[in-house]
């Protein structure tokens, strides 16, 4: 039977779905945001068609007018946004944007230092199935067990030990902000460089909530989806350009600034054309973002924060660090008997979506945790403030302390999408 071409009902009806999952349920995935409307039609637009390889004003390709304007304001409203003088807005996420770096300064088998992917790292800075661990060397370090901080003077040392070229900062589960000086410092006695990994709390940093990491950062990347609230996608950026220490070349063998280094990193490095209808959607994100409305969300985005870890410290709850200065926390359910997998599958049953995630010095596999992380980004663009944060950690401590009972996790769930009619998403 021949295949004719309609409408797409299978994936249609699944993007429906998940509209209505997104909307029912309380959103506390810390990488997670709920973009605009304006973003969303940026990114579903017929910029989706144009190939760019290249840079605006410089491509290879015929036609790109248009595109090279859209992907200037991208580039115009980061650096406004940040404060930085320069940017490349092409990496497809937050890996590609570490991926392009790396292979822009470093050589294989290099040696690098980043935060332990255990202890709140990510990925990409180190982690042995990761292209960051396998084309080069790591080593890490932590937090502190007793405090659940990290010592930049033990940093320090392990640089000093280890002599890295780079030096990793950022995380994907650390509540607390860092100390970019003492980092420098520990760079410049090794000769390294200094890269800052702002993913989490870029929106939080572009707004001046929290340390300025491009005064001291000789590179940050950031995605660009979570605090941030764009599209997903990836960022590079430099307060300001320099020339690169290390005598690299570029491809064709021309010693040249970093800024050269990094956008060959990224095309033709990693990646092939760049997704211009992410870049036109980062435009708008960026755009919105430089608004006074924005400012006043990232501040209540951190008021929330606190609200919600003060309601589970008043709850019982043991918060690695105490406590938060950004838009997440990481819970260690051990004193309450739980683990990480166990409360997200409970959880998910009372429409509360939070991931697992490990605790410092866990003793259970990733795929069980002893932790949960949570994170406000997203409960505040819907609109929700400092009391509804107290109100999210009762219904979460009564579905964890009930989590065998599955009449009382639906009843939650019931009272749950009934409040969140009250705030409409989508039009
Ligand atoms: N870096 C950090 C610190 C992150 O938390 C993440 C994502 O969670 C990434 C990089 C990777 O971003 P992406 O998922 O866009 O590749």
């Amino acid at each position: 039977q021949a295949r004719v071409l309609a409408p797409d009902t299978a994936v249609f009806d699944l993007i429906k779905q998940e509209k209505v999952r997104q909307t029912h349920g309380i959103e506390l995935i810390a990488s997670e945001n709920y973009v605009s409307e304006q973003v969303m039609r940026a990114q579903g637009s017929i910029l989706t068609n144009k190939y760019a390889e290249g840079l605006p004003g410089k491509r290879y390709y015929g036609g790109c007018e248009i595109v090279d304007q859209i992907e200037q304001l991208a580039i115009d409203r980061a650096k406004e946004l940040f404060g930085v003088a320069w940017v490349n807005v092409q990496p497809h996420s937050g890996a590609q944007a570490n991926a392009a770096v790396m292979l822009a300064i470093l050589n294989p088998g290099d040696k690098i230092l980043g935060f332990d992917l255990s202890h709140g790292g990510h990925l990409t800075h180190g982690s042995p199935v990761n292209f960051s661990g396998k084309l080069y060397q790591p080593s890490f370090y932590g937090v502190e067990k007793e405090t659940g901080l990290i010592d930049f003077q033990k940093v320090k040392e392990t640089a000093r030990r280890e002599k890295p070229k780079l030096i990793i900062c950022g995380a994907s589960a650390y509540s607390r902000d860092w100390d970019y000086q003492a980092l420098r410092e520990a760079a410049d006695e090794v000769g390294a460089l200094l890269l800052a990994d702002i993913s989490h709390p870029s929106g939080l940093i572009a707004k001046g909530l929290l340390n300025n990491p491009f005064q001291h950062c000789h590179i940050v990347t950031t995605t660009t989806h979570k605090t941030l609230r764009g599209p997903r996608g990836g960022l590079i950026m430099m307060g300001q350009d320099f020339e690169n220490p290390f005598g690299l070349k570029t491809p064709k063998g021309e010693t040249r600034m970093m800024s050269a280094l990094l956008d060959s990193g990224v095309f033709p490095g990693t990646q092939g054309g760049p997704l211009e209808h992410v870049i036109g959607a980062k435009a708008v994100a960026f755009g919105e973002a430089l608004t006074d409305t924005y400012a006043d969300y990232t501040r209540q985005v951190v008021a929330n924060a606190q609200a919600l870890a003060g309601a589970f410290v008043e709850r019982g709850y043991e918060l690695i660090s105490g406590g938060t200065d950004n838009h997440l926390m990481l819970i260690d359910l051990r004193s309450k008997g739980l683990t990480g997998k166990l409360a997200e599958n409970t959880l998910v049953k009372a429409d509360i979506t939070i991931n697992k995630n490990m605790v410092p010095f866990d003793d259970k596999s990733p795929f069980v945790t002893s932790g949960m992380r949570i994170g406000s980004a997203a409960v505040t663009t819907r609109g929700l403030r400092e009391p509804d944060m107290v109100r999210i950690v009762e219904f979460i401590d009564e579905a964890l302390t009930h989590n065998a009972d599955d009449a009382r996790l639906a009843k939650v769930r019931g009272e749950i999408n009934e409040w969140m009619q009250q705030y409409p998403l989508f039009s």
